[in-house]
């Protein structure tokens, strides 16, 4: 039998190891020096001016949605094709979530049902850059700008690429990466918020740290003194994550590269093959290709997956509509509320893609797919 091809997974080398090895023979564990030269990294990578690193991607949004001042009675839109963090988040904050339709054809929310699902009480919008397609972000920032909302891109998926020319991470008010380790780069678990405003900036390093502020010195306090003005958590990253992010980072183009060509390859082979409707790209937008989606238009999609996991190929379906688990529809949201996004789920598929792929491996997952899809 051949071997297990999942559909996405960590590329680690040994300079990776030897980054982790030695931050471990250092005197910093955590709260080093490595967490800011990672966050360092990541700024100039995106080409913005501050980043705060968090211990996961779900961490950093609930660190945005509390800079961004989400509270009870405040309503934040999101897609429902999504993991459940883009919208748990606004939940631990207290807020209402809003479901907004996607559009059928790109995957990501439709800028028009955004529009169509604003309120008095909407406070922000978290977009989500689905499969790594970045979102029509400056029909968004319009929207936002109009009604004066803030904007949270969640870019777990979207790590280095591009609209317009411009990276992710550049346009929003803030914007989420994730490091987990099916993602564009890891730090195992780790995610960062990215933001070119010094008041966000500042209240996402409270939340991070217990909602501690370092206050100025002052003889009459005494060096050890300092504040808590807020309720925060322990959300830090550790130096071992970062250093292995440091590492990570220098990797990036080169990883996004391997990903679009795997993706340039899935798009050839079944261009045209009866049953297969490919992820279309939108103009102006260069894809990290985190995930490769495809929709089975004819075939039981249960059955093709049941297949190709028996094949030992992994396919997976990202994501069952957020609002369809336990926990949403006992807060009252029905099936049927977003009738595009419910009828794309039904016929979507992942094919793997990820740095570490042969291209053996490809052309399995090309071959089993049209065998099982007759
Ligand atoms: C992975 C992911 C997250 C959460 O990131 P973690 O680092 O796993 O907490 C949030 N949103 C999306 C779309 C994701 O894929």
């Amino acid at each position: 039998m051949s071997e297990f091809i999942s559909y996405g997974r960590q590329s680690l080398d040994e300079e990776d190891i030897q980054a982790v090895v030695d931050t471990l023979r250092s005197p910093y564990l955590t709260q080093g020096p490595k967490i800011k030269e990672f966050e360092q990294a990541i700024a100039d990578y995106i080409g913005v001016k501050y980043a705060v690193a968090f211990s996961n991607g779900t961490a950093a949004l609930h660190g945005a949605c509390y800079a961004a001042g989400i509270g009870e009675g405040d309503e934040v839109i999101t897609s429902p094709i999504t993991f459940a963090a883009s919208a748990n988040c606004v939940r631990y904050m207290g807020g209402t979530v809003v479901f907004a339709d996607i559009d059928a054809e790109n995957y990501n929310i439709d800028p028009a049902q955004i529009r169509a699902n604003l309120t008095a009480k909407t406070k922000a919008i978290i977009p989500v850059d689905f499969t790594g397609q970045p979102v029509e972000i400056d029909e968004i920032m319009a929207i936002a700008k109009e009604h004066n909302l803030v904007v949270i891109e969640d870019g777990a998926h979207s790590l280095g690429a591009t609209y317009k020319g411009r990276k992710v991470g550049t346009t929003a008010d803030m914007t989420m990466f994730s490091f987990h380790p099916v993602k564009p780069v890891t730090t195992a678990e780790g995610g960062i918020i990215v933001t070119n405003n010094v008041a966000y900036y500042k209240k996402l390093l409270q939340f991070r740290s217990h909602g501690i502020e370092q206050v100025p010195y002052s003889q009459d306090k005494g060096g050890w003194y300092y504040e808590m003005t807020d309720l925060g958590y322990n959300y830090r990253m550790t130096d071992l994550q970062a250093a292995l992010g440091i590492s990570q980072m220098k990797k990036l183009d080169t990883f996004i590269e391997q990903r679009r060509k795997i993706a340039k390859i899935y798009t050839k082979a079944l261009q045209g093959v009866e049953g297969i409707i490919l992820p279309k790209q939108l103009e102006q937008t260069e894809s990290g290709w985190h995930l490769y989606m495809i929709q089975l238009e004819n075939a039981d999609r249960k059955q093709v997956f049941d297949t190709m996991r028996a094949a030992n190929i992994g396919v997976h379906v990202h994501y069952i509509p957020v609002y369809w688990h336990p926990y949403y529809q006992q807060l009252g949201y029905e099936k049927g509320l977003c009738p595009v996004a419910e009828a794309w789920y039904e016929k979507a598929l992942t094919l793997p893609v990820h740095p570490g792929l042969t291209n053996t491996d490809i052309t399995r997952v090309i071959q089993t797919l049209k065998e099982k899809i007759r």
